[in-house]
């Protein structure tokens, strides 16, 4: 390939562009994932205070609080990670490893909340026209697009190698 057809006049540089700009796909993408498992929680705490079973508020069980007591831990977890990533991504100072460990668990923490919605839903959170439905179709992307779960791991658990082996030298 001659250079005149390079992002940058050679192959480096091309490919650190397109890494930079994943990275940053990745900060986005733990937002989005932190946003909709916000919204799968917000409508199954609505759902659980006023759907009764006989004259109880299913919201009153025990195991659908702790249901929502997992999502609520969860998007907190998320949230806190995305915006360490993002302000680590603008800052410079590390735009490899905290991108890619955000969306790992944002996106995989995201499947998890939208799973519990559909549970905590019943029957109804598998109609079309339930959010819950459309967040638990779309969410299932997240872990696929801008490099899989798996790529992530390779990723972190690779970067974490490279750095301790540069510093034995
Ligand atoms: C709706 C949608 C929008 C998309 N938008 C874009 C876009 O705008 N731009 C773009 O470039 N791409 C886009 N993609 C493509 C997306 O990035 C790829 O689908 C994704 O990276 C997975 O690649 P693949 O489909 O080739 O699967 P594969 O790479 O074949 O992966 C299949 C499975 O093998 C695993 N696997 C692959 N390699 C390894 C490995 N080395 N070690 C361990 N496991 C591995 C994967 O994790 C996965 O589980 C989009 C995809 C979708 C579904």
């Amino acid at each position: 390939m001659p250079a005149a057809a390079l992002v940058g006049g050679d192959e480096d540089t091309g490919y650190r562009a397109a890494m930079t700009s994943l990275a940053r796909g990745r900060v986005h993408i733990s937002g989005l994932a932190v946003g909709s498992a916000q919204r799968a929680l917000d409508e199954s705490v609505r759902h659980a205070a006023v759907t009764t079973q006989g004259s109880t508020p299913i919201g009153d069980f025990q195991l659908v609080q702790a249901h929502l007591a997992d999502m609520q831990t969860g998007i907190m977890a998320g949230r806190a990670l995305a915006r360490d990533a993002a302000a680590k991504y603008v800052s410079g100072e590390d735009r490899r490893i905290s991108p890619s460990v955000a969306k790992l668990y944002c996106t995989e923490m995201v499947g998890q909340v939208a799973d519990k919605a559909v549970q905590i839903h019943g029957g109804s959170g598998y109609m079309r026209e339930m959010t819950v439905e459309r967040i638990y179709r779309d969410v299932r992307l997240l872990r696929l697009y801008e490099g899989t779960s798996e790529i992530q791991r390779l990723i972190i658990g690779g970067g974490l190698v490279r750095e301790a082996k540069r510093a034995l030298k």
